[in-house]
């Protein structure tokens, strides 16, 4: 898929688990598919004995049900309705959307096309193999980090260093580093990024839907 965004145009860059796509994609895997007594990878992740793309690998990993579970998985979960008509109105008045995510791109990718659009993205590449989700680090990304995978802030800073106007969309701890580098008008958060963002004393704009976010932005001069 396409990475580039066409020069000097806003951009919003915007998470896609329980951002632009509700609900995650790893939640209902966890809950459908991990079988009981896999290990808890988040408690070696919070002592600091795991990255957060191994914890999410590892969960991945252990689904089971083959292609066709994972699949089933994709059918629970709702993108934004009418989301080509938000990009297309978005792209009229100069904003762009580009999505970075810490999950894997084999979920993203059909997501998106059955939601009949085209977005250039950042997230982990991933295929299936043996009948089992298998996700690799982007290693020939420029924002590829040992942590997530994908260095959302990294992306964030490249694109404010070339000049453009960004906004961020986000709903997990992880879009922290990201969203703070954000114009506080331009900073969407939702759910565990809210709290994040009260922690720290950084203000954002709360949004639950997506199409909110898209609202807000055609209101936004690019
Ligand atoms: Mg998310």
């Amino acid at each position: 898929m396409a990475l580039d965004v066409p020069e000097r145009r806003a951009v919003l860059v915007s998470d896609f688990d329980g951002t632009l796509a509700r609900p995650d994609f790893y939640h209902l895997v966890r809950q459908h598919l991990v079988p009981p007594g896999t290990p808890n990878f988040w408690d070696a992740y919070r002592v600091g004995k795991m990255t957060h793309f191994d914890a999410l690998r590892s969960f991945f990993e252990a689904a089971e049900g083959g292609e066709a579970a994972l699949r089933g998985i994709l059918d629970m979960i709702e993108m934004p309705a009418q989301l080509a008509d938000h990009l297309e109105r978005l792209r009229a008045v100069g904003w762009d959307v580009l999505l970075v995510s810490a999950g894997c791109s084999w979920y993203i990718d059909i997501l998106l096309a059955r939601a009949g659009v085209n977005l250039p993205c950042h997230a982990n590449p991933g295929r299936i193999h043996d009948g089992r989700l298998i996700m690799e680090r982007p290693t020939a990304s420029e924002y590829c980090c040992h942590e997530t995978g994908i260095d959302k802030a990294a992306v964030v800073q490249g694109l404010l260093q070339q000049g453009r106007k960004v906004a961020f969309a986000g709903d997990g701890f992880p879009d922290f580093e990201a969203a703070r580098l954000v114009a506080s008008d331009l900073r969407f958060a939702r759910s565990d990024l809210t709290i994040a963002c009260r922690k720290a004393d950084v203000p954002y704009r709360p949004f639950e839907d997506w199409s909110e976010v898209a609202a807000a932005l055609l209101e936004e001069p690019a």
